[in-house]
C-alpha cells in the first residue's frame, strides 16, 4: 500500500485533514488504552485506492525551536511516504518556514502535491496563486474544516501511486516482523537468527520502498523478516522518539503475517510493551510473544510459568498468543522460535469447511444454551467462515442484539479449541437471518 505524509507548520490543519480523510471508518472493537489515542497513521481511501496516511505532526520531538521542526517533519515524511501533502495556511502566505520545508523537499524529488487549507468561500480562491511560486505544480485550494477540495487533491494524490502496486508476494512465504520497545532486543534476534546454522539468507534486496526486507529459508519454508533495516540504521533524532518507532511498528505490522512481539525478561512488562502489542492485536495479525533476555533470569521451570503468568494478566486480549522464551545473546532456546511461527502463520491462513464448523457450534450450543434476553431468545441459525488473515466468521442469529458480548466470546472459544487456532485472533460477527 502507498504511504502519504501530509507534513506543514502548526496549525496549518494537518489533524483536521487528517481525519477528514481518514473519516471514522475505523472501528475501535476493543478498548485497549492509549492505541487509538492520538493517531497519526491509519488507512484512508479514495476512489479505489486504499493507502496509509501519516500525520507527521503528530510525532512531536521535544520543545524544538519550529525551524528544527518542520525539518525533522519533512525527514520523516520523505524517509516514509510516497506522496508528501504539503499543507500551507492560505490565510498567511509563504512563511520563512515554508520555505525551509519547500528546500528539503525539493531536494527529494518525492512527489509533492499542495494542499492550500482555509480557503472557506470561494472568493478566496484567487489568492492561492502565489503558491504556484513554490515550484510544486498546482495549489489545491482546501478547507478542512469544510471539508472543501479535497477531492481534487486527492485525485492528484493518487495520480502519483504506482499503476500496479509490485505484489509479487508468494503465497506461502511467511512474513515476520518484530516490534517492542527500544533496547529489548530486536536487532539482537534478528541477527542471531540469520546467523543460525539451519538457517539459508538468501539475499537482501530493496522492496517497493524504503524498507528493506530479508528474505529466509528454514527447512524449505520462506520467511520474510520484514523491515530489518529500520532496526539497523540508527541515528536520526526523531527515531528515538516513542511515536516514530510506533509508526514504524505500524508500517511492519501491516505488512506481516506474524509478528513478534518483544518483551524483556530482564527489565519486566512496561506500560510501553502493552501500547505496542495492542496495535498488533487491532491489526489482526498472528501475534507470538517472544520473552527475550531469558539468560538473566535463574532459568527453571517455574520461573518461566511465573513469568507467564505475568504476561498472561499484562496481556489478556492475547490470550491466543503463544509465549516463546529465548535468549538472542546466547542463542538458548532460540530454535523454538521458526516452528511456533510457523503454526501461527498457519492458523491464521486456515480455512475451515462449513459442515465441519456448524457441527462445532451445534455441540457448542447443545452445551451452553443461548442465552434469552427480555424473554427473546438467540436462535443460532448456522455460521460459516468468511475470511482469513485472520479467520473471521459470520454467525447467522434471528437477532445480532441477542447475541452478547459473552456468547460471542464463548463461540470464539469453542471455535478455537475446536480447530486449534494457535497464535491468531478470530472474529465472529452475528448476522441477521430470519
Ligand atoms: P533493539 O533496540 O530492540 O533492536 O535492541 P538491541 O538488539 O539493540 O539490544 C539492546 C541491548 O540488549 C544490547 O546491548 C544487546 O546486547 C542486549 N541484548 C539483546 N538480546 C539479549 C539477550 O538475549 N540477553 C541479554 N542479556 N542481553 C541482550
Amino acid at each position: 500500500k502507498s504511504v502519504v505524509a501530509i507534513v506543514g507548520r502548526p496549525n496549518v490543519g494537518k489533524s483536521t485533514i487528517f481525519n477528514r480523510l481518514v473519516g471514522e471508518r475505523i472501528s475501535i472493537v476493543e478498548d485497549i488504552p492509549g492505541v487509538t489515542r492520538d493517531r497519526i497513521y491509519a488507512q484512508a481511501e479514495w476512489l479505489n485506492h486504499t493507502f496509509n496516511l501519516i500525520d507527521t505532526g503528530g510525532i512531536e520531538i521535544g520543545d524544538e525551536p519550529l525551524l528544527l521542526k518542520m525539518r525533522h517533519q519533512a525527514e520523516i515524511a520523505i524517509d516514509e511516504a510516497d506522496v508528501i501533502i504539503f499543507l500551507l495556511n492560505g490565510k498567511e502566505g509563504i512563511t520563512a518556514a515554508d520555505e525551509e520545508v519547500t528546500k528539503l523537499l525539493f531536494k527529494s524529488n518525492k512527489p509533492v502535491v499542495l494542499g492550500i487549507n482555509k480557503i472557506d468561500n470561494p472568493e478566496m480562491r484567487d489568492t492561492i496563486y502565489e503558491y504556484y511560486s513554490l515550484g510544486f505544480g498546482e495549489p489545491f485550494p482546501i478547507s478542512g474544516s469544510h471539508g472543501l477540495g479535497l477531492g481534487d487533491m486527492l485525485d492528484q494524490v493518487v495520480s502519483y501511486f504506482p499503476q500496479k502496486e509490485m505484489a509479487e508476494e508468494n503465497e506461502d512465504t511467511i512474513y515476520f516482523s518484530l516490534i517492542g520497545r527500544p533496547n529489548v532486543g530486536k536487532s539482537s534476534l534478528v541477527n542471531a537468527l540469520l546467523n543460525e546454522e539451519r538457517v539459508i539468507v538468501s539475499d537482501i534486496e530493496g522492496t517497493t520502498r524504503d524498507a528493506i526486507d530479508t528474505n529466509l529459508t528454514v527447512d524449505s519454508q520462506d520467511f520474510v523478516i520484514i523491515d530489518t533495516a529500520g532496526m539497523r540504521k540508527r541515528g536520526k533524532v526523531y527515531e528515538t522518539t516513542e511515536k516514530y518507532s510506533v509508526l514504524r511498528a505500524l508500517k511492519a505490522i501491516e505488512r506481516s503475517d506474524v509478528v513478534l512481539v518483544l518483551i524483556d525478561a530482564e527489565t519486566g512488562i512496561i506500560e510501553q510493551d502493552k501500547k505496542i502489542a495492542g496495535y498488533a492485536h487491532q491489526a489482526g495479525r498472528a501475534i507470538v510473544i517472544v520473552v527475550n533476555k531469558w539468560d538473566t533470569i535463574e532459568s527453571d521451570e517455574k520461573a518461566m510459568k511465573k513469568f507467564e503468568d505475568k504476561v498472561r494478566a499484562h496481556f489478556q486480549y492475547l490470550d491466543y498468543a503463544p509465549i516463546v522464551f529465548l535468549s538472542a545473546m546466547t542463542k538458548k532456546r532460540l530454535h523454538t522460535l521458526i516452528p511456533v511461527i510457523k503454526i501461527a502463520s498457519e492458523s491464521h491462513a486456515k480455512r475451515i469447511q462449513t459442515n465441519v464448523l456448524n457441527d462445532v457450534i451445534m455441540d457448542a450450543i447443545a452445551m451452553n444454551p443461548t442465552p434469552t434476553v427480555k424473554g427473546k431468545r438467540l436462535k443460532v441459525l448456522y455460521a460459516t467462515q468468511v475470511a482469513v488473515k485472520p479467520p473471521s466468521f459470520a454467525v447467522f442469529v434471528n437477532d445480532p442484539e441477542l447475541m452478547h458480548f459473552s456468547y460471542n466470546r464463548f463461540l470464539e472459544n469453542k471455535i478455537r479449541d475446536a480447530f486449534g487456532f494457535i497464535g491468531t485472533p478470530i472474529k465472529i460477527f452475528a448476522r441477521r437471518r430470519q
